[in-house]
């Protein structure tokens, strides 16, 4: 098992997690910024944190891993190579949350959902819904990033996630990075 702090260093060393005062795609301003992809672009990385994760699962006779693309689809690859089992993935489409490429989930399956990050927990939870609605088990949920600090609650047995964190965004006019007159940046725009 890796420590919470070898964890925190993975994920500071990629670029995966930013400290400064940022600007997000929804406007609001953070001091921290979040892009799984920067861990997952590391093959060495990703499978550390995906051991990590699985070892939860070894005893759960899992048959198969599922996450919503993207940013599960190198996640519930890593995880399934892990546990020796078939990783698949959802995929979006008109906004519903679909099996696609003649995936398919057999009856009574014992399926392990991933994500890479979650905050709201919505595309997850249209995953393990499409899973119950096939007629899986799921068995539990790894994330990569919890963004809710263990808040969230998707109503099964096991979650286990590498990094829970509470991260604060703040209105713009509200910021108290702002406040501070700490100049901001778009994340992305580093060069280091
Ligand atoms: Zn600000």
């Amino acid at each position: 098992m890796l420590k919470q702090e070898q964890i925190l260093e993975i994920f500071e060393d990629s670029g995966a997690l930013l400290h400064g005062h940022f600007r997000l795609t929804s406007g609001r301003h953070s001091g921290e910024y979040i892009q799984c992809a920067q861990v997952l672009q590391y093959p060495e990385y990703t499978e550390a944190l995906c051991e990590h994760m699985a070892e939860s699962f070894v005893d759960d006779d899992v048959d198969l891993v599922i996450g919503p693309a993207m940013g599960g689809v190198t996640l519930s690859y890593e995880m399934a190579r892990q546990l020796g089992v078939a990783s698949l993935f959802t995929e979006r489409v008109d906004n519903k949350m679909l099996l696609r490429r003649n995936f398919y989930i057999p009856e009574g399956a014992r399926v392990l959902v991933v994500e890479d990050v979650t905050t709201t927990g919505g595309s997850i939870r249209e995953v393990i819904e499409l899973v119950r609605a096939a007629g899986g088990v799921v068995v539990g949920t790894a994330v990569l990033v919890d963004r809710t600090n263990g808040e969230l609650d998707l109503g099964v047995d096991k979650s286990v996630s590498a990094l829970s964190l509470s991260v604060q965004s703040f209105e713009p006019d509200a910021c108290p990075l702002c406040q501070e007159g700490l100049p901001i940046e778009k994340p992305g725009s580093r060069k280091e």
